[in-house]
């Protein structure tokens, strides 16, 4: 479904709830509205006609007391014979002296509401009235209204003739919905559709337009125009959308150009020892090699490296992409940094370089002991490594707010300003000519992801140029509950 008849057809919904509503409205408020008394008044009129007959009455004409009495006498009859309600009452006093259905007793109170009402013409004429007769209504003491049509007696007195107030009936209401209000209802719905109609399509082309800027951008960047980007306009949602998208491309330009950086970086320091392996074993085959056994050990090294090299390469490729399983239990990182250092402070004695421990038991953290040994292990070995002999190493590890805090310090060659933010990528080294012995600059982008798969982090200091360097890591204490109590 398009949009344009999505919001076309939520428009009529809405039109179409508002209508029933007000039509309900409308026949709950005409059921509530009093009928107009006009027919009761003049059916009533009418009957006067004939009670008065019968009574022997004439209107106006001022009744002696003894003609009063017959009359009372002779009511409950007439009333009979008529089908109508008759009473005898007085205005001034608002009291009651005779009432058909006896629900008044003599003398009892009535509220009389009178009403101005002229009789039509023609009636007036055909009922041959003197005086003017009076109209209104009274209730009973339960509460029933009454319609009237009075005869003037004696002073204040009258004849009321009288019949219950008509009630609402649904037919009524609908006819009166019907011949009054149906027609301006069905051309205010006819309007009310025409403007739906011309809001949802104007909604619907605004948005349609910035959505078909979105789609070309997506089909120039598939196209190969990565650098496509879609304008900010329109309503909010719709320049989030953009700038999401905008976002998203950029993250996957720069996904893609580190893949490459990354693919190309790993073939030239394939290719550096490969090529190395090369030469040398074909100088050994062509007899050209001065030293056999030293181009025997330096292919045996460049070998080596291959294989440190795969060996890391793929350890990070499972780091990065969280398939690395790693254990997570209680592991004290004083006695871990105190064993690792141990166990290299023979290489750091063959360089004749110091090597000083200050590593106590700590509270645990939860991690993978063997990682962390790895981590460790790559920090004490490049300080080693970037140390001339005579050098010195320090390694503390203590605790530091809610956690462990390793500093692996050395008084070596330092790194310049500008590589410091830039040790921790996939193959950077800050001094590429380092013969064989050299490392493949992968050591500090593992220990960087075992660091941050810990929840921890680590920073590298260095005053500059062969002024040392000091690597940082932080890892969080293990939180008891969530640690399986299982020795490292
Ligand atoms: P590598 O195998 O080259 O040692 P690393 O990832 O471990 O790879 O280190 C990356 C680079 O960071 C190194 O090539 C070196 O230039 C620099 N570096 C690391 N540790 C030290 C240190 N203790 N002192 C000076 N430079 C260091």
């Amino acid at each position: 479904m398009t949009l344009r008849t999505r919001l076309l057809l939520s428009y009529l919904v809405l039109l179409s709830i508002t209508l029933a509503v007000m039509v309900l409205a409308l026949i709950v408020f005409l059921f509530a509205q009093p009928v107009a008394p006009d027919a009761t008044y003049e059916q009533l009129a009418t009957i006067a006609r004939d009670v008065i007959a019968d009574s022997g009455l004439r209107d106006g004409s001022r009744p002696t007391l003894a003609e009063l009495r017959d009359l009372r006498l002779s009511l409950p009859q007439i009333a009979a014979d008529n089908e109508v309600r008759i009473l005898i009452a007085n205005f001034a006093t608002q009291t009651v002296n005779f009432d058909s259905d006896q629900t008044f007793t003599d003398g009892a109170a009535i509220t009389i509401d009178s009403e101005v009402y002229t009789l039509p013409t023609y009636l007036r004429r055909s009922l041959g009235l003197l005086s003017e007769p009076s109209f209104g209504s009274f209730r009973d003491a339960d509460g029933t209204r009454w319609l009237f049509t009075g005869l003037s007696l004696l002073r204040d007195n009258a004849v009321l003739l009288a019949e219950p107030a008509p009630r609402q009936t649904l037919a009524n209401v609908l006819a009166t919905f019907r011949r009054e209000l149906a027609r301006p209802l069905i051309q205010a719905a006819f309007i009310g559709l025409v403007v739906a109609a011309l809001l949802a399509a104007w909604i619907s082309s605004n948005l349609s337009r910035v959505l078909a800027r979105l789609v070309k951008a997506a089909e120039a960047v598939a196209a190969g125009a990565p650098d496509t980007t879609v304008p900010l306009q329109g309503p909010p949602e719709v320049r989030s959308v953009a700038a999401a998208f905008n976002r998203m491309n950029a993250e996957v330009q720069d996904a893609q150009r580190s893949q490459q950086d990354f693919l190309i970086n790993v073939s030239h320091d394939l290719k550096t020892p490969l090529t190395s392996i090369q030469g040398y074993s074909q100088a050994i085959m062509d007899g050209a090699a001065r030293d056999p056994a030293s181009a025997a050990q330096i292919i045996h090294e460049e070998a080596g490296r291959l294989n440190r090299m795969v060996t890391e390469l793929t350890d990070l490729a499972r780091l990065q992409s969280g398939r690395f399983s790693m254990q997570s239990v209680p592991v004290d990182l004083g006695q871990l940094a105190r064993a690792v250092g141990e166990r290299l402070a023979i290489l750091a004695q063959e360089k004749y370089i110091t090597l000083n421990i200050e590593a106590a038991s700590l509270p645990p953290v939860a991690g993978d002991g063997d990682r962390l040994a790895q981590v460790v292990t790559n920090l004490v070995s490049n300080a080693i490594k970037y140390t001339p002999a005579g050098g010195k190493i320090w390694m503390k590890a203590g605790v530091n707010g809610s956690g462990v805090e390793l500093t692996v310090r050395d008084s070596g060659i330092g790194i310049a300003p500008q590589d410091l933010p830039r040790v921790f990528e996939r193959f950077y080294q800050a001094d590429k000519a380092r013969g064989p012995q050299r490392g493949t600059g992968l050591g500090l982008a593992i220990t960087q992801e075992i660091v941050q798969a810990h929840g921890g982090k680590i920073s590298v200091n260095s005053p500059g140029q062969n002024q040392g360097s000091t690597f940082t890591v932080w890892l969080p204490l293990a939180q008891s509950s969530t640690v399986t109590r299982r020795k490292a």
